[in-house]
């Protein structure tokens, strides 16, 4: 059985991070999100309720699961014995930073393969950080997002709140 784990801070959770989460969902066995802090980007949304817009959305698939992490991620996989780390690639710059990271897991654990997976065209240019852009000014994300993600940015962002 190969277990995955698909790590990101998911702030918030968009639709090309669903349609890598299904379509990774059907390479491997199980696949954990893991919604963890990236410490280079604040965050709007807690990790708690980052997980509650996963949760919502991945209810048909019945081999995903959706955990918070706050480690390295690889000792996170190895206490889960998943053996591929998934990551999405969406251009150049992504290639970059996630071959980066994916030299320093080598490393770290050398029985760990990084999966990436290419974006679909239609999401090539949804980041969850340009997202929260476009809401801080009101610009309609409803093809982008799921509803429950859309509706919770109207609710945090034009009220000018933020959190950690
Ligand atoms: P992190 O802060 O760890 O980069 P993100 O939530 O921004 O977390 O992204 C998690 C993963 O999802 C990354 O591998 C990123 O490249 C990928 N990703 C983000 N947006 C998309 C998208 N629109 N399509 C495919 N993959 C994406």
């Amino acid at each position: 059985m190969t277990i995955a784990v698909f790590p990101g801070s998911f702030d918030p959770l968009t639709n090309g991070h669903l349609d890598l989460i299904r379509r990774a969902s059907r390479l491997f066995d199980q696949l954990i999100v893991a919604v963890g802090q990236n410490t280079s980007k604040a965050s709007v949304f807690t990790p708690t309720e980052r997980v509650a817009f996963i949760e919502a959305n991945v209810q048909d698939l019945p081999n995903v699961k959706v955990q918070i992490e706050s480690g390295l991620t690889v000792s996170f996989m190895r206490q889960k014995q998943a053996t591929a780390l998934v990551r999405g690639l969406r251009n150049g710059t992504d290639f970059e930073y996630e071959q980066g990271i994916a030299g320093m897991n080598r490393s770290l654990a050398p029985e760990i393969e990084t999966v990436c997976l290419l974006a679909d065209s239609q999401y090539q240019f949804v980041s969850s950080s340009l997202l929260k852009e476009v809401a801080r000014f009101g610009g309609d994300l409803s093809n982008l997002v799921p509803p429950v993600v859309a509706a919770a940015l109207v609710d945090r962002l034009e009220s000018g709140r933020t959190r950690d």
